[in-house]
């Protein structure tokens, strides 16, 4: 299938790569052309822009950091409402909030083109696997026509409902992994601080009724576990200032539905805290130092 990928980043970048690898012709832009020169070198076709990019396209993706991102990619010059063929399906895998999602899908409706949201978790790791959860809203028909495009990029394919529950579901689960990552955090370091080895305290949680994710397999303590950033000082893994920014699309649609989040505004300020004080790029499970450091009081 001829596929046009436009936003090549951590994410973006290995998932291009696997629709390649799947067998289809895929052409990609990306502002950064370093990252559109890696995919040219994977097999892809470079091209100059979005329009560029979806000429003649059977099938659309957007892989963007934010709302804004896509309108342009979207609306913009040389942008692909301009240039799509008429009844083109175009998904957007861009974390975004599910107002914007569905302003998005209105859109491409009157431009003559169907598009879900399709919101990713798995990470950096799950995209260059090929194992990433698609979250997806959109009409029956359309997840039909996009699910055997995704599979090539996703072990798990969900149709969470209409158009922007993707995103939903996806905002959802991001506010809980926040929430948790803190607990977590909170619970290590006062083990450690009251004389338990951590790795004996992790282990005794992830068999008792405090597991969750956050502490079984991306464990916050340095030491407890390998392979995750809490063994390489942090780097790499869901940055911090990304986790800030899904904060605020949960906050934002909380306000928009009339719902209290009073852990996940506390969750928000902690995050923003640690992001001032210019550890935005470091990975989100980085918050346990902010714990460790010694109480005033
Ligand atoms: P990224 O910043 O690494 O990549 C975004 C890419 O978009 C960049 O290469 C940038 O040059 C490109 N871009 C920006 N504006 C553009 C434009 N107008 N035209 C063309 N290209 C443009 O971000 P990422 O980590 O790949 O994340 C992408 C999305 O996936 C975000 O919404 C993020 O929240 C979400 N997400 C990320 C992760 C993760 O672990 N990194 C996991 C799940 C979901």
């Amino acid at each position: 299938m001829k596929i046009a990928f436009i936003g090549l980043g951590n994410m973006g970048g290995p998932m291009a790569r696997n629709l390649v690898k799947a067998g289809h012709a895929v052409r990609v832009f990306d502002l950064n052309s370093v990252a559109v020169q890696t995919l040219a070198d994977a097999g892809a076709e470079a091209t100059l822009s979005p329009a560029d990019a979806v000429h003649n396209a059977e099938f659309v993706i957007t892989m963007l950091p934010a709302a804004a991102h896509v309108k342009a990619v979207l609306t913009g010059p040389e942008g692909v409402f301009g240039a799509v063929p008429l009844g083109v399906p175009i998904v957007d895998c861009s974390t975004i909030d599910p107002a914007s999602a569905r302003h998005f899908a209105e859109l491409a409706e009157k431009n003559g083109n169907p598009l879900a949201d399709a919101p990713v978790s798995g990470g950096t790791g799950g995209a260059t696997a090929g194992t990433l959860t698609f979250m997806v809203g959109a009409s029956t028909e359309l997840f039909a026509r996009v699910q055997p495009v995704l599979q090539a990029m996703g072990k798990n394919i969900v149709h969470c409902g209409a158009t922007g529950t993707g995103q939903v579901a996806k905002v959802c689960n991001n506010l809980l992994l926040a929430i948790s990552m803190i607990g977590v955090a909170e619970a290590m370091t006062l083990g450690a601080s009251l004389g338990i080895d951590p790795k004996v305290l992790a282990g005794i949680v992830n068999t008792s009724s405090g597991r969750c994710w956050s502490a079984d397999t991306y464990n916050p303590y340095p030491g407890v576990m390998d392979g995750v950033p809490a063994a390489r000082g942090y780097s790499g893994g869901f940055g911090v200032n990304l986790m800030l920014k899904d904060l605020g699309l949960a906050t934002a649609a909380a306000q928009q539905a009339g719902q209290q989040l009073p852990l996940g505004t506390v969750a928000q300020q902690l995050y923003q805290t640690w992001s001032e004080q210019g550890h935005g790029t470091l990975d989100f499970s980085s918050i346990i130092q902010m714990l460790q450091a010694p109480s005033r009081s």
